[in-house]
């Protein structure tokens, strides 16, 4: 289909950009998912604010500690980042997962999260590493936790005249393996149960688990009943199935063409148990 007429500016700096979007102009990224949603009349926004060109959006580098990954940055870019990949391999593991090479050439790591997909791969990792994500307004900045930034199916924080500027990951010492494993919807690589597990295991007993899961329910959460069970333990077999058994406890699934909710729920645990596995064999 036709999308409905829009006014289109390409502003070259982010100042500019977030003047338009403070007078109600929507920010387009890699255009991925905003596209089509406009071509099938799903969204009609009347003036279309293209940050995909702001330079200063473009970088990903270490400061203060930790990783300032900008909204521009593409999958591709956070796939292939020397320094994501030796400092935060899970964020890069991640962006290696979506989509298929188009996808990852053209979508933005903030166009993902601000669209907050209930299958999109992301925000299952910047739960487990506990990112936060800067907001920026005409009128100032703020950096919210990503466990409070998902709020719900589509729905973020972002308020009316905000723009996601970055992703902030801390960045840890030795010891830490992850690992982001996931079940695909095979036409489009979306997730239909997506789980990255963080783990710390020292002197023999696991003394930190964050897992973030996504495609379970319409909005990616913090498996805490499973990282609780996990935390304490050596991490044998049996602890990791009975951790990853809890995984969508009090959840409740999704369920659609893709799969039903009790399917779902079987994948959760299958996949939690193979994300914690595998980030356990890699905490070194
Ligand atoms: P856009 O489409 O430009 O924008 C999306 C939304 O975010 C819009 O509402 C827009 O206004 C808003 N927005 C954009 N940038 C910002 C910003 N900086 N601040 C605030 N709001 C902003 N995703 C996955 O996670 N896993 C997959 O396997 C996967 N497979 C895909 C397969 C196909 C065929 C396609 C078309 C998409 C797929 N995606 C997948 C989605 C893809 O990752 C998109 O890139 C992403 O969802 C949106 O990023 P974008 O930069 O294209 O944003």
């Amino acid at each position: 289909m036709i999308p409905n007429t829009f006014d289109y500016t390409a502003p070259a700096t982010l100042k500019n950009a977030l003047a338009l979007i403070g007078e109600g102009g929507k920010p387009l990224a890699g255009g991925m998912s905003l596209i089509p949603m406009m071509k099938l009349r799903l969204a009609s926004p009347k003036h279309l604010i293209d940050v995909g060109r702001i330079a200063e959006l473009n970088y990903i580098r270490e400061q203060d500690g930790k990783l300032h990954i900008g909204a521009n940055a593409t999958h591709y870019d956070v796939e292939s980042s020397s320094l994501l990949q030796g400092k935060c391999p899970l964020l890069a593991e991640t962006a290696a997962r979506i989509g298929d090479i188009q996808v990852r050439n053209r979508g933005t790591l903030g166009g993902s999260v601000a669209h907050a997909d209930p299958s999109a791969d992301y925000p299952a990792a910047l739960q487990a590493l506990e990112a936060g994500i800067t907001l920026m307004s005409a009128s100032g900045a703020r950096t919210v936790p990503a466990a409070d930034f998902f709020v719900d199916t589509f729905t973020t924080a972002l308020e009316p005249g905000e723009l996601v500027t970055e992703v902030v990951v801390p960045i840890e010492a030795g010891l830490t393996g992850t690992s982001y494993q996931k079940f695909l919807q095979s036409a489009s690589g979306f997730a239909v149960v997506g789980i990255a597990a963080r783990v710390r295991r020292e002197a023999g007993k696991i003394t930190l688990a964050r897992i973030g899961v996504t495609g379970v329910s319409g909005i990616s959460y913090r498996a805490i009943k499973t990282e609780q069970a996990l935390e304490g333990k050596a991490g044998t077999d049996a602890e990791i199935a009975a951790a990853a058994a809890l995984v969508a406890d009090g959840v409740e699934a999704s369920a659609d063409l893709h799969a039903s909710a009790v399917y779902r729920l079987h994948l959760a645990s299958n996949y939690a148990a193979r994300a914690i596995r595998a980030a356990l064999s890699r905490s070194v």
